[in-house]
């Protein structure tokens, strides 16, 4: 077959089952504006839940590595410098463990770490709705893979119990936010629970940075500096030991070009401003709150609210008519979401007000 009937034949099922999606063009503007195709639009489906890629200190700090543009080569090679080992002291501070290391992106981190700790005769557990990175590492990995009811741990229990004694290693993974519900998982208890049966325990934090933090902490904490850190790249923290071995572990730090410097210096800056300011989640959580309660939505106590509205063509005319009045919102269809749990993702920001979120909610409510 020629590879160009191939695509066309792919595209066009993708096309009949609605799950064709194209790439937009959005160029940043001020504040939580975008431009899209000649018309500004208020937005409200970015990550950098505090604003942070547009804060001045880390936009400086990303013009004061004079001397390259990349780093040339894997970490391994030539590409960890002092602005690295600034970056993992200050996210092992910021998650409380000794060490830490980076990867190219969230999504690397993920497929890097889970092959690195389990393979063939292991299990690993993961939450029903963990992060499509996590299944791809998962997979990569070939280990045994099961997966618990949604922040369910009765669930958790019933399966470590039934299956603890068949596998030489257990890793159960969650996320703490997550990503499409905005909801956050009972960490203590996993933990807990994880300790009774001798298994191992990861969380993926890309959406918990500098707003969640649990009284236990899992062995393996990895996370993104592209979200709340409103930068670019991965991150594991873990104790010295595990650092040292995934340093050499990782497939994605082997063999992968380390990040700019500029990029790690600005996740350096905008982490600072994270560790320095307290009241960034305190303010997000009150939006939030607010917004959940103009949408008579229960409150998620995360800037993610998932607004369902349940069929795919519904999400999208919504999605449509929001963008029609001016508003980016995004809808979030199967297979990102559980068929019949089609919804507006709305994500908040330091960069919001209350009467930007006013605008939306009344759009969403009254058209
Ligand atoms: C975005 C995301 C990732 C991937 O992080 P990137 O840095 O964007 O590659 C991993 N896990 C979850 C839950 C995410 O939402």
């Amino acid at each position: 077959m020629k590879l160009s009937d191939f695509a066309h034949q792919q595209t066009h099922t993708l096309k009949a089952q609605h799950r064709f999606r194209t790439i937009e063009r959005y160029d940043a503007l001020d504040g939580p504006y975008v431009m899209h195709d000649g018309k500004k639009l208020l937005s409200f489906c970015s990550n950098d839940y505090f604003g942070l890629s547009k804060h001045p200190d880390v936009i400086d700090a990303a013009q004061h590595t004079p001397y390259h543009t990349g780093n040339g080569a894997s970490q391994l090679v030539s590409g960890s410098s002092s602005y690295y080992a600034t970056l993992e002291s200050q996210l092992a501070r910021m998650k409380h463990t000794q060490a830490a290391c980076i990867t190219g992106s969230g999504y690397l981190a993920n497929i890097g770490v889970i092959p690195a700790l389990v393979g063939k005769g292991d299990l690993v557990i993961a939450d029903k709705l963990a992060h499509a990175c996590i299944i791809d590492g998962i997979k990569l990995s070939t280990a045994k893979f099961i997966r618990f009811k949604h922040n369910n741990i009765n669930d958790l229990e019933k399966i470590l119990k039934s299956e603890y004694k068949n596998y030489n290693n257990i890793l159960i993974i969650t996320e703490t936010v997550f990503s499409m519900d905005g909801d956050i998982a009972p960490m203590d208890d996993i933990i807990q629970l994880a300790r009774k049966y001798n298994a191992w325990t990861m969380s993926d934090d890309a959406h918990g940075l500098g707003l969640v933090n649990f009284q236990n902490k899992p062995d393996i904490q990895m996370g993104t500096l592209s979200k709340a850190a409103g930068s670019y790249g991965g991150y594991i923290s873990a104790s010295d030991t595990v650092i040292s071995y995934l340093k050499t572990a990782m497939r994605p730090i082997l063999f992968s070009t380390a990040l700019p410097d500029n990029i790690i210096v600005s996740a350096i800056a905008a982490l600072k401003l994270i560790e320095d300011n307290p009241a960034f989640a305190h303010r997000l959580r009150e939006l939030s709150d607010y917004a959940c309660k103009a949408l008579s939505i229960p409150p998620t106590g995360t800037p993610i609210i998932p607004y369902i509205v349940g069929d795919e063509q519904k999400a999208l005319s919504l999605q449509q008519r929001l963008y029609e009045q001016g508003f980016l919102v995004k809808a979030i269809r199967p297979p990102t979401v559980p068929i019949g749990t089609s919804r507006l993702r709305i994500t908040l920001s330091l960069l919001h007000d209350k009467p930007m979120i006013d605008a939306l909610c009344k759009a969403i409510l009254h058209g």
